[in-house]
């Protein structure tokens, strides 16, 4: 029995909605693509009224993480959660824009290097 010495692989049915527990070429390609994009977030304010009000932070219909508002108005601190599938990060700021900023790097690192399976909106650089 002769193995085939054709430099492409047998036809195969790739799983495009999730590239990268299809294959290696599929997971290769996928962190190539992330390189070249960031992914778009979304963010709900939610007030309660006898809690701090805090942002649920998504990207695309996945809840990646929350934004919670700690003390009162003028000395308020944000505390920064991300979560993962090695576990949530947890990080503070010392302001909204500060709380987001932080979010999204954390979350676009690990995004780059394979995590979250499921695809959200991205954008190219
Ligand atoms: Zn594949």
């Amino acid at each position: 029995m002769t193995v085939s010495s054709t430099p492409t692989s047998p036809p195969k049915r790739h799983d495009t909605k999730g590239p990268l527990t299809c294959c290696p070429r599929c997971h290769k390609a996928e962190l190539l693509g992330r390189a070249m994009r960031r992914p778009v977030f979304r963010y709900d304010k939610v007030d309660a009224a006898e809690r701090p009000s805090f942002y649920d932070m998504f990207h695309g219909d996945q809840h990646v993480g929350t934004l919670t508002r700690r003390g009162s108005s003028g000395s308020s601190t944000y505390d920064v959660r991300v979560m993962s599938d090695t576990g949530d990060v947890e990080l503070m700021a010392g302001s909204l824009r500060d709380a987001r900023a932080l979010a999204e790097e954390t979350y676009t690192a690990q995004w780059r290097e394979g995590a979250y399976t499921a695809r959200g909106p991205v954008r190219e650089l």
